[in-house]
């Protein structure tokens, strides 16, 4: 007997041991037949029944409600798992592995897995035949129809071998599984000699997808060389952007290259052509006026920050559409540039050869009235920030920063000139996507008792009544969620509010009007709790510092 409760009763045992078909299990379901009665109706001899409910007695239950680790996971392949429809769910202290099965009794099942694992006592448990297969969806993905796609393209040796063809249709297709499945990023790893991607959603990553490791330089280089990288430079640290085709359109993705010691590490951030363009209703009514307002007259500085993946990108190139058809010469200085704006001077600071300020004198001298520049990381790049708004120009920025208090201080690190910061203003644009769940497959689940603990730090205890999860469904192709709302909020420091904060830096947390922001995205999250559109996870992920 397992310690789990029994949730898997005696029908459906019946019905996953396939002892009785689909509509007999229905049947016997419905009248809550006895042994008996149920032996009768299958014309099957009363001790066969008999056996069968022993077997049921004393298989242990899975209790699938878990995390899966990679390492777990790890244990049997891909092919086995999806062939059994089996799960290794857990390992003990003494070293059992814990299966998971629909039919935990199949011999030829049993056999294929103690050769895969010879050194493992393992318990072969009953679980759920539908929990069982929407797992394998999620955590044993089969992606043999991309590899197959890549091989057709150009056949199965020179695939492996490094064919071009081949490897493009690898590529493309990774990013719009990627695309497909509203990952913000895709992780392509390539460490010790395992060769796998990884899809992001936020700060969640998916598990890993191993792909065919003697491809793992030729794909990098493919990959590098098709997103404009000069074949001599392949081996640098590198970042880059390329176009994937799809449908009637393209999907811009940023690469970013970065060698490591036993192999690489590539990171494919998705640009969703969907979101270059901001959506009013996302909004306050009264935040979007001053929005416009700030973009269309305001000479200061205007800074859109948000942690990685927050839509930054995205507002940028959509502020920049917006510039463009008010009619004012806006030029940007972008490494890389992601996606062409009409209207737009993009300079693209890899091709120039040049360096950053000196890329921006020359901006300068063609008289813009707006100065955009990609991201700001570096010493360099604020003092060019400076001598642009210097010259006159409202400059437009993206900064990576959670709240306004960081964005001043990391402003102010940076190296940009007090004097100047305490005569001008200071627009704040946070942006981030939060995701929504699939209200197809979401549960509604009792939170732990850390949960509910982290839940009353936050004083939210009492706000919201019951809760959902992410599952993974057909709908939300098994990743939970299904879109990813925007949250925007503007925030406005003046020159006089900017000398109050110059006299308390060391209490700027403590300014009610830079926790604006911050109120708003806690009201704007909590909205959403209540009507059950995120889960916990989200909640904390966005308001835990
Ligand atoms: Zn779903």
């Amino acid at each position: 007997m397992g310690s789990v409760e029994k949730k898997i009763d005696f029908y459906q045992y019946l019905w996953q041991m396939n002892a009785i078909g689909d509509r007999e299990y229905s049947i016997i379901r419905e009248r809550q037949l006895s042994d008996d009665e149920i032996s009768t109706r299958i014309k099957t001899a009363a001790n066969l029944i008999t056996i069968y409910r022993q077997q049921w007695d004393a298989l242990e239950q899975a209790d699938l409600n878990r995390h899966f680790s990679d390492d777990l996971l790890d244990k049997l392949s891909t092919t086995t798992c999806q062939r059994f429809k089996i799960i290794p769910y857990d390992l003990d202290k003494s070293g059992k592995l814990k299966v998971a099965c629909v039919n935990p009794l199949l011999n030829a099942m049993r056999k294929v897995v103690s050769r895969e694992i010879p050194a493992f006592k393992i318990e072969y448990c009953l679980a759920d035949k539908e929990t069982v297969l929407r797992l394998l969806k999620v955590y044993y993905r089969d992606i043999s129809h991309i590899i197959d796609k890549a091989q057709e393209a150009s056949g199965e040796s020179a695939f492996l071998s490094g064919d071009s063809a081949g490897l493009d249709t690898l590529i493309d297709q990774i990013v719009i599984d990627g695309y497909e499945r509203h990952a913000t990023d895709i992780h392509l790893v390539f460490q010790g000699d395992i060769l796998f991607y990884r899809l992001r959603l936020n700060n969640c990553f998916f598990p890993m997808i191993k792909l065919p490791n003697p491809i793992s330089m030729v794909l990098k280089n493919r990959l590098l060389i098709r997103s404009g990288c000069a074949f001599n430079r392949l081996n640098n640290v590198r970042d880059a952007a390329v176009e994937i085709p799809y449908k009637d359109t393209c999907i811009p993705v940023r690469v970013s290259y970065v060698p490591t010691p036993d192999g690489y590490s590539i990171v494919l951030r998705i640009i969703r052509p969907s979101y270059l363009s901001f959506n009013k209703d996302d909004f306050l009514p009264e935040q979007w006026s001053d929005f416009i307002f700030q973009m269309k007259y305001n000479r200061g500085l205007v800074l859109i920050t948000g942690p990685v993946g927050s839509g930054k990108t995205t507002i940028y190139y959509s502020s920049m559409q917006y510039l463009a058809s008010e009619r004012m010469k806006i030029i940007s200085l972008e490494d890389p540039v992601e996606s062409n704006v009409h209207g737009a001077f993009q300079v693209d600071l890899g091709k120039t050869r040049l360096t950053f300020s000196d890329t921006m004198k020359v901006i300068l001298r063609q008289d813009p009235d707006i100065v955009m520049i990609g991201e700001v990381r570096t010493e360099e790049e604020i003092k060019s920030v400076s001598a642009a708004k210097l010259s006159g120009n409202m400059v437009f920025t993206t900064l990576h920063a959670l709240t306004p208090w960081d964005t001043l201080i990391k402003l102010r690190r940076l190296g940009y000139p007090e004097e100047q910061l305490l005569n001008q203003s200071v627009t704040i644009l946070t942006v981030r996507l939060v995701p929504i769940i699939c209200s197809d497959c979401a549960e509604v689940y009792q939170p732990t008792a850390e949960e509910m603990r982290q839940l009353e730090v936050l004083n939210l205890q009492s706000d919201v009544k019951s809760f959902k999860k992410a599952v993974g469904c057909e709908v939300c192709q098994y990743s939970g969620y299904v879109a990813m709302k925007p949250f925007y909020d503007v925030l406005t420091v003046d020159a006089s509010h900017m000398t109050k904060l110059m006299d308390n830096w060391n209490s700027l947390r403590q300014d009610s009007h830079l926790h604006g922001p911050i109120n708003h995205m806690r009201s704007f999250l909590m909205g959403l709790m209540k009507k059950g559109d995120i889960d916990l996870k989200t909640l904390f992920g966005f308001l835990i510092e």
